[in-house]
């Protein structure tokens, strides 16, 4: 039996209901943000959880039993207990991880070729000469291209999720960015401007970021990074030869509440109105660029050079996850992404170690789990091209976008890295990207309050009209 006077055990009542009331309160904010949320799940469980998690201290401060002292010692081990194991850095080695930082990414044997994407693909017209001729020499990809082919197609009045204003929406954004493909590339300024490399550097990230960007970072342009070919316009089949030095990745946040209404046409609308947004960001730098008198290209919706999430990841932006994205430790794969190649001399940015974004992909699965054409895969990476990574059915995903009409984008809403950016949603985010343990336990909690297969948000009341 512990040895306290009646004096002690009042103040000890009184510590320990301290970390009652943090509990509580932390769980209070998370109903309230919850509510303004609309996650009306997570809202009913944070607050269960505050009632649940608030008896054991408001029981022993308030009542004498047998055993008191014990009970009160007991719970407050199990307090300190649990925050050490969530909040202290456990980052063992994680072996899933490993291959990819032994001298750092890997790179992919074979350059991709830009006619294999599946939108070049759909901008394929049987009779032609071009639809024959790719088929003759991929007869393998005429089964499953013949399959959307069958549906009604993206955007279509005749798909599941058609919506007369958000899908016109998405083809205003798209009509846009159509217009902005001449001005990707332009005349150089013939009078040079000599720049320090740190300040244009500088420059550049901090007005990505005025003008929306929410990550920018900067790596050396490799070869692997681009497409062997044109798959789409005028240059179709044309070689690639961009011989840039550096490439200028950078992310844009997409709307939380649009993306929660996947597959329904909001997400559509969102998805074009960020590359448009990053489009247009991305051709005032390649101007700006070129008005200083160096070669730039922007890289932006259905006019790339090169595989956005490639560059993006090895300028220290993400990696890429279970759905073949690029996932940042903020929003995860929440974003849009643009590139700039260029010859400006700049300052690149170190490669950074994601690998707890990996170690949480490897267990989480909730992208596979939602998605309605399993198009994602539940085992572990694989070596493919010369990568371990995982590799989705394109396929058949965008089939499921011909029936839907939209770009789907379930994934996306259903992964726990996607929440709002907020404090409480930073936090979570913070502690899975620093901690082996917290990454289990927030994804059990995810589990929890969102459900393992979120269900799809109602349309926002100013679309749904
Ligand atoms: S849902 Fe889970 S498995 Fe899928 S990308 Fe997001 S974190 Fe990774
Ligand atoms: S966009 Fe939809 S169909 Fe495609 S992988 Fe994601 S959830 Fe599956």
């Amino acid at each position: 039996m512990l040895n306290i006077t009646t004096g002690q055990q009042e103040v000890i009542d009184l510590i320990l209901l301290f970390p009652g009331f943090v509990i509580s309160g932390i769980l209070i904010y998370v109903k309230i943000i919850s509510i303004i949320e609309k996650e009306y799940r997570a809202a009913k469980v944070s607050f269960l959880l505050s009632i649940i998690l608030f008896a054991p201290f408001l029981i022993i401060y308030l009542f004498d039993f047998p055993f008191k002292e014990i009970a009160s010692m007991g719970l407050l081990a199990v307090v300190v207990l649990v925050a050490i194991l969530l909040f202290f850095p456990f980052r063992p080695k994680i072996k899933a991880c490993l291959p990819d930082r032994q001298g750092g990414f890997q790179i992919p044997a074979e350059k991709h070729d830009e006619r294999n994407v599946m939108f070049s693909r759909n901008e394929l017209i049987p009779g032609t000469e071009k639809f024959d001729l790719y088929y003759s020499k991929n007869p393998d990809k005429r089964e499953p291209d013949d399959k959307f082919r069958d549906n009604p197609g993206l955007l279509s009045p005749d798909s599941v999720f058609y919506h007369p204003f958000s899908f016109a929406s998405a083809e205003a954004n798209l009509e846009i960015i159509e217009a902005f493909k001449p001005i990707v590339n332009g005349v150089v300024n013939e009078s040079k401007t000599v720049v320090e490399e740190k300040k244009v550097s500088d420059y550049i990230k901090t007005w990505a970021k005025k003008l929306g960007a929410y990550s920018v970072g900067i790596t050396e342009l490799k070869d692997y990074h681009l497409y062997s070919h044109k798959g789409r316009g005028d240059l179709y089949g044309k070689e690639i030869n961009n011989k840039h030095k550096f490439a200028i990745a950078f992310t844009i946040e997409m709307d939380s509440d649009m993306i929660r209404t996947a597959p329904k046409g909001p997400v559509v609308m969102e998805s074009t109105q960020q590359y448009l947004n990053s489009g247009t960001i991305a051709l005032q730098i390649a101007h700006f660029i070129r008005n200083l008198g160096y070669s730039a290209r922007a890289h932006i919706d259905g006019n790339y050079e090169l595989i956005c999430p490639l560059v993006a990841r090895d300028a220290g932006l993400g990696e890429i996850g279970r759905m073949g994205l690029l996932m940042t430790p903020q929003l995860g794969s929440r974003v849009r992404i643009a590139v700039i190649t260029t010859d400006i001399p700049l300052v690149l940015d170190k490669k950074k170690d994601f690998s707890s974004i990996i170690d949480f992909c490897g267990i989480c699965k909730k992208c596979a789990e939602v998605c309605p054409s399993q198009s994602i895969p539940f085992n572990n990476r694989e070596q493919i091209n010369g990568v371990l990574r995982w590799k989705i059915n394109s396929e058949s995903c965008f089939t499921y976008w011909g029936t839907a009409g939209t770009d789907c984008g379930k994934c996306m809403a259903a992964c726990p890295y996607s929440h709002p950016d907020n404090l409480i949603h930073n936090f979570i985010r913070w502690g899975i990207n620093n901690s082996y343990i917290f990454r289990r336990f927030a994804l059990y909690m995810d589990d929890l309050f969102y459900g393992r297969k979120p269900k799809s948000g109602n349309l926002p009341s100013w679309i749904d009209m």
